[in-house]
């Protein structure tokens, strides 16, 4: 079972995988788009091919490129990065200029959500959350 804590500054949420540390987040938003994404993964001793953690940063990647464009290669919101070729880059990968338009709008989100659980008295906790 997925479950997503507070941990400590620098890693201030700790996605686990049946109570044992799997990935750590800064942001309060990334870090529910990891359970989200963690929980449609699934077991991660049932994966095959590759392993859970590269598994999961590609489906994080997927994450990125839903919400923001890339500036360097043009692709829109939801595509993927190409490279010059037009080809998709290699597993997912996202360009720095596209990473770095990540960072501002989970920057942005992160104050939503702050905004959201101050006016919204019956928010749950985030400790204890889980599948
Ligand atoms: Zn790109």
């Amino acid at each position: 079972m997925w479950s997503l804590d507070k941990g400590t500054p620098g890693r201030d949420y700790v996605l686990k995988w049946e109570g044992e540390d799997f990935s750590y987040f800064i942001s309060h938003w990334f870090a529910l788009e990891g359970l989200k994404v963690a929980k449609a993964m699934g077991n991660p001793h049932h994966i095959h091919g590759t392993t859970p953690g590269d598994k999961f940063t590609r489906l994080m990647r997927r994450v990125i490129s839903r919400e923001v464009p890339c500036d360097k290669c043009g692709a829109n919101k939801g595509s993927p990065c190409v490279r010059p070729s037009e080809h998709p880059v290699m597993y997912g990968g996202v360009h720095a200029a596209r990473r770095d338009e990540m960072d501002n709008f989970i920057n942005n989100r992160d104050r939503e959500l702050e905004a959201m659980m101050s006016f919204t008295s019956s928010w749950p906790s985030i400790e204890g959350e889980r599948d």
